[in-house]
């Protein structure tokens, strides 16, 4: 009798979420190394190469377990996933997204698989300033800038106060054991995500009229009441 698949939850990127994958290959390498000859003690290590493949959408990913005896008991490993599992889909504009802002934004969703919140926040923050110097004039100090943007309705005042306070916990990540909230970070991408598009948008709006042919002049009735010379 054929063994029963093998199955694991894992997160798809597809799906957007945790589901159930069929182990569709595994190969483990094991290795040690005495360390003590007279007593026997040896390290032991392990890396696991797991093909998986998501039961609700058949993608294909792998997955890579290190895991050592000299690490917690309770850890299980170190897990890598390739291509790295993402926690937020890239938004369907992305691609149209000019070079100065999408190798940045690229960069930050990198940041973000990794849980690197301190490095995406800043990432996020250079955004802005990118934005804002394609926007405003005399490129203001940021401070300025975001108060400017407010005044020019690119953002609200309660988007203000939230950029506010993540680019804050964010400079305290430098000095301080602290990084912004994964729900302060969640909602600056939303502000900084809808600022970009409202960009692209404008200025797909402003292409879109240039390449509009001018409405021919209508044609001049012929004026009766005027005297022919
Ligand atoms: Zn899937």
């Amino acid at each position: 009798m054929s063994e029963p698949p093998k199955i694991v939850r894992a997160h798809c990127n597809e799906c957007g979420h945790e589901t159930r994958h069929d182990v569709v290959m595994e190969r483990v390498h094991r290795e040690s190394e005495l360390i003590d000859p007279y007593s026997g003690i040896a390290v032991h290590w392990a890396t696991t190469h797991t093909m998986l493949e998501c039961r609700g959408c058949e993608e294909v990913i792998f997955r890579r377990v290190e895991w050592c005896s000299e690490a917690d008991p309770m850890d299980s490993g170190e897990v890598t996933y390739f291509p790295p599992r993402v926690s937020r889909r890239r938004p369907g504009w992305f691609e149209k997204l000019p070079s100065e802002y999408s190798s940045l934004f690229s960069e930050i969703y990198s940041a973000l698989h990794a849980d690197s919140r301190s490095l995406a926040m800043m990432g996020l923050r250079t955004l802005i300033d990118v934005f804002m110097s394609r926007k405003l004039q005399d490129s203001p100090r940021f401070e300025e800038g975001l108060k400017q943007l407010v005044a020019q309705n690119y953002i609200t005042t309660r988007s203000l106060e939230v950029i506010k306070a993540a680019v804050e916990a964010g400079h305290a990540a430098a000095h301080r054991a602290h990084k912004p909230s994964p729900d302060q970070l969640e909602a600056v991408m939303d502000i900084v995500e809808n600022l970009i598009q409202h960009d692209l948008l404008t200025e797909s709006a402003a292409s879109l009229r240039k390449s509009i042919p001018p409405r021919p002049p209508r044609a001049a009735k012929p004026n009766t009441s005027e005297k022919q010379e």
